[in-house]
């Protein structure tokens, strides 16, 4: 991989890295709703509260992996690890890693 490529994508993962951090500021406050409101609300607004933290802690959890496969793309990059594949050492097709930038694998050792 080239440095010319290797830079598109460490500034792809770098865009995608703080996005994802500024949803996760905007959040926060979702996923305290609960315990802030707990006393001053009903219980059916209550459990409509619940169900609302409980799909933002999902939402954080599904954000927190992706942030660390994105730290971990950018740690291989700088190492010169990206792009190859971590069980086999072949290197990932760029078709892939257009698709799924964080890829460890390629294809072949993602299915087995
Ligand atoms: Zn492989």
């Amino acid at each position: 991989m080239d440095e010319g490529t290797k830079s598109r994508y460490r500034q792809r993962l770098e865009a995608r890295l703080s996005a994802l951090q500024a949803e996760s500021g905007a959040n926060a406050e979702a996923r305290e709703i609960v315990t802030l409101d707990q006393q001053s609300v009903g219980r059916l607004s209550r459990m409509d509260a619940m169900q609302q933290q409980a799909m933002a802690k999902a939402t954080h959890a599904r954000r927190e992996v992706e942030t660390r496969q994105l730290k971990a793309a950018l740690q291989r990059l700088s190492e010169g690890e990206y792009g190859y594949c971590e069980a086999c050492g072949e290197s990932i097709p760029e078709t892939r890693l257009a698709i799924a930038p964080t890829a460890t694998k390629c294809v072949t050792c993602a299915r087995s």
